[in-house]
């Protein structure tokens, strides 16, 4: 009991160091004397000591353990999850074997239903059902106030080095504490999320379609919408046919696209994509470094007289550059584990990035959403020069308050396919598998159900 006394100790440091760091969110909050009279039922910490399961990164291994709850924050929210997509961002880290320093339940969303809430929250209420996206929206940030809660500051703020960002949510029953990644997780029966990245949503959709909405399919789906928004009979180019890229295919079909092309070297998600709203399709690995001029040639048009509105088709460099598509999303991202599928042709993603932008027209629009974790040589005199407007892919530009709802209703209109994606179900005791398959990149979407 001791190690416990001291482990939390230790937490409760580390607690009031992360409320420091989210001290811009917190000080622009409606005034604290108003807030007991809002908070339910259910208080901070009444949910403390209550065990349950999860998927925790430890030691040099990822397996499912029991943990403890630990007292959360006064604006943290006890959600009991329902289901949850492990997102390929976090496979390389969830299925390494190094040893590592603290224990943690991997991914960055969920969906569940609100349990507790501590005395301050307002967003969410017992009961609730919430989405917990991978970016919050505080609504009172810099970043907020200037309309990109893309950015919001609760999710980017800064700590002193060497300082957790998040206090552990949990311990194990040796008092080791166990940290939530990105101070959300997901992959375990019990979530405590800051009520920032919480989203209600009231539907009677399935958690499985919800959990989608957090992360990959809303990601990819805003790509089309949010702050690069495509427009109706445009040519649009996607590469990466995984659950982000197929939410900006579903984007494109929705927006009305001219023509959506997909570009990836795996053949089941080509076919796939064409389900999807695709219109055409191209292999990567096959294409190479020809795919640049293969997208400006189907995106050529029926006529070349630049009097009729055709694109001009001469061989100056200046009649060049007015080829390509419209809008561009480059979501094939970094391969960071080799897939038992066909494998990128380029892992570390610095040419694809380059066709993206080569693709697009002069004056069109690309999105960047794949990490490359190598320098991209953009030539400066196109930079300047090309009118090609890079937006940052950072959940696509998606503003989670303003956007989950709206894709809420697009799912129950039949708009957005979020029952498709779903490629493989899992229960909790298979979750590991999940995040394999991800890695492995057999599956589009594989989902864990929490019973
Ligand atoms: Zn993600
Ligand atoms: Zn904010």
């Amino acid at each position: 009991m001791s190690g416990k006394r001291l482990s939390r100790r230790r937490v409760l440091r580390a607690g009031a160091t992360a409320l420091g760091g989210g001290a811009v969110a917190l000080a622009g909050n409606a005034g604290a004397g108003a807030a007991p009279a809002q908070a339910p039922a259910i208080a901070t910490g009444t949910q403390t000591g209550r065990t349950f399961r999860g998927l925790v990164r430890h030691d040099a291994t990822l397996d499912v353990q029991e943990m403890r709850l630990l007292p959360i924050d006064p604006r943290q929210v006890v959600i009991r999850s329902l289901a949850v997509a492990p997102c390929y961002t976090i496979v390389r880290g969830a299925l390494g074997t190094n040893a590592i320093r603290r224990a943690e339940v991997p991914n960055h969303c969920g969906f569940g239903v609100v349990e507790a809430v501590g005395p301050m929250v307002k967003r969410v209420q017992v009961g609730d059902r919430v989405v917990v996206a991978g970016t919050s929206q505080c609504g009172q940030c810099y970043q907020c106030l200037h309309g990109r809660p893309d950015y919001c500051q609760f999710t980017f703020f800064s700590n002193a080095p060497g300082v957790e960002p998040f206090a552990p949510f949990a311990q194990f029953r040796d008092g080791t504490p166990v940290y939530a990644q990105a101070g959300i997780g997901g992959m375990s029966e019990i979530m405590t999320a800051f009520e920032e990245y919480c989203v209600p949503v009231f539907t009677d959709l399935p958690a499985a379609q919800l959990t989608l909405l957090g992360d990959q399919l809303a990601s990819g789906f805003a790509a089309g919408h949010a702050d690069m928004v495509f427009q109706p009979g445009s040519d649009v180019v996607v590469f990466g046919a995984g659950p982000v890229g197929l939410g900006a295919v579903q984007a494109a079909r929705v927006m009305g696209a001219g023509q959506v092309i997909v570009v990836d070297p795996i053949k089941y998600r080509r076919e796939f994509a064409m389900k999807m709203g695709a219109t055409f399709t191209l292999d990567a690995t096959a294409e190479g470094d020809g795919i640049v001029e293969r997208i400006r040639e189907l995106c050529r048009g029926p006529n070349d007289r630049r009097f009729a509105g055709g694109v001009s088709w001469g061989r100056a460099a200046n009649a060049v550059i007015s080829r390509g598509a419209d809008f561009v999303v480059e979501a094939a991202g970094l391969q960071t584990l080799p897939p038992k599928v066909e494998p990128q042709p380029d892992p570390a993603n610095v040419k694809t990035v380059l066709h993206a932008w080569d693709c697009t027209r002069a004056g069109g629009h690309v999105m960047l959403m794949g990490f490359t974790l190598q320098p991209v040589p953009f030539p400066g005199a196109s930079l300047a020069l090309f009118g090609r407007t890079i937006h940052p892919g950072q959940q696509g530009g998606l503003h989670v308050m303003r956007d989950i709802p709206r894709y809420v209703k697009l799912i129950e209109k039949g708009k957005i396919d979020a029952q498709s994606v779903i490629t493989k179900r899992y229960t909790l005791d298979q979750s590991r598998q999940a995040v394999q398959d991800t890695a492995d990149r057999t599956i589009i979407t594989g989902v864990i159900e929490f019973s």
